[in-house]
């Protein structure tokens, strides 16, 4: 009803004004691709805002340290019933080097012994010329050739195409971090990763089999991920866009930042319970037969949260996951992301709320201050370490944390756990079940 006179009152002015606008939209234009570049076009306008979809309220970063930021753009298609995965990466970032670089390194850590996966890199564009690549002897690292060296200080455009395999055959009670095993697909470090800088040196360091497996500048991540719609995903940052096709599969495309990395993991059989605090949704994955324990790692996040937040600074996402993982009866953090051992959720449940909350003090000690993880892990590791103890010590008092401190076995026969049992119950109608 109201469309027909819009359009006859703006129509006719429209004709009239163009002869006018034309010159001035030619000049903005032309203006606008001087000093931008064809950058613009290539970032596209929409995606900073993205990123910031990923923020708690009440967080933000300065927009022009958002702009310096690295910038992934990662399309991937997991497939887990034929164990392979294919996809595109667009990664554009400022060149750190002091010293013009004739070569740019990037990080494939499926071929680690450990992860018993294949990455290949099928093609390699810099700034938009096809370049040579090869990977090193490890197969962990791939170095792309430039014939014009790059300028310190140079925003490199990088476009890489790869697929992957998840090779190992692993059994139920094996330790997974990449790969599929216990109906979950795990998809750590699944895309090439741009190395480290440690001054004018890249960082190619084969990690630890069980241990973190690197550290990488804080990135800005915008990634379509598409896989079977029977799975539900965990993965990090938040969704921003999701289609269901009929033919099966479905897309969704998450974006965060700043963060170390991304991390998806897929299973048919999560379910996950969820709350809000702090302007964080707090959800717990796990399978139906460990929903007790998934409820409480979900309240023991909730506290870790709060507690965390008042002593080291605000939480800076939206979302906050807590997954149960083919990880023995371990633990891993990523940005957003704490994976737990399925082994925690049912043999070592009394270790399930301190490996939580040392996962989620991960969120401060890895992913907003970072170090390195692989040389230094004692700095990171220290430091979760020690967030435990301010946890206890902010739940349930100093004399408490203290004692925890002097024998830690004493964890299991606290008498606030049994309280805080019937709390649990009560506080579980705040979050859902899906
Ligand atoms: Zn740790």
């Amino acid at each position: 009803m109201s469309q027909v006179p819009h359009r006859f009152v703006f129509a006719a002015p429209r004709r009239a004004a163009n002869r006018l606008l034309l010159p001035v939209i030619l000049a903005f234009v032309l203006t606008a691709l001087l000093l931008g570049g064809c950058a613009l076009a290539r970032r596209g306008p929409d995606r900073l805002d993205e990123i910031r979809q990923s923020w708690r309220a009440g967080f933000s970063v300065p927009a022009a340290e958002l702009e310096a930021m690295p910038f992934y753009s990662i399309t991937v298609q997991v497939d887990p019933a034929n164990r392979v995965y294919t996809g595109s990466l667009d990664l554009d970032f400022p060149l750190s080097s002091t010293l013009p670089l004739a070569e740019l390194w990037f990080r494939t850590y499926p071929n680690l012994l450990a992860f018993g996966g294949n990455l290949e890199v099928t093609g390699a564009r810099v700034n938009g010329k096809t370049v040579p690549y090869a990977p090193d002897g490890s197969r962990t690292s791939l170095q792309l050739a430039v014939a014009d060296p790059l300028q310190p200080g140079e925003r490199v455009n990088v476009s890489l195409d790869y697929r992957g395999r998840f090779e190992r055959i692993s059994e139920p009670g094996e330790y997974t971090i990449f790969g599929i095993n216990e109906d979950t697909t795990s998809l750590t470090g699944f895309y090439p990763i741009l190395a480290a800088r440690r001054g004018e040196e890249w960082v190619l360091d084969v990690p630890h089999p069980q241990g973190d497996v690197g550290f990488h500048d804080a990135a800005a991540y915008r990634v379509n991920l598409k896989f079977p719609s029977d799975q539900v995903i965990v993965a990090t940052g938040s969704e921003v866009t999701r289609t269901v096709g009929t033919d099966g599969w479905t897309t969704a495309r998450y974006a965060i930042g700043p963060a170390r990395e991304f991390t998806a993991l897929l299973s048919p059989r999560f379910q996950i319970l969820e709350l809000e605090s702090l302007g964080t949704r707090i959800r717990s994955y796990a399978m139906p037969e460990t929903l007790d324990a998934a409820r409480s790692a979900l309240y023991s996040a909730q506290a870790a949260l709060q507690i965390y937040s008042d002593q080291f600074g605000q939480y800076p996402y939206r979302e906050m996951a807590v997954a149960q993982a083919p990880l023995t009866f371990k633990g891993m953090e990523f940005p957003s992301v704490s994976l737990i051992g399925s082994q925690v959720y049912s043999l070592y449940l009394k270790d399930l709320e301190n490996l939580v909350v040392h996962e989620i003090a991960h969120q401060w000690w890895y992913n907003q201050v970072g170090s390195d993880q692989v040389r230094n892990p004692w700095l990171d590791e220290g430091l979760a370490e020690y967030s435990m103890y301010e946890y206890y010590a902010g739940r349930d008092g100093a004399a408490i944390a203290d004692d925890l401190r002097q024998q830690p076995e004493a964890a299991q026969r606290r008498p606030t756990d049994r309280a805080r049992g019937v709390g649990l119950q009560e506080r579980l109608r705040d979050g859902c079940v899906r």
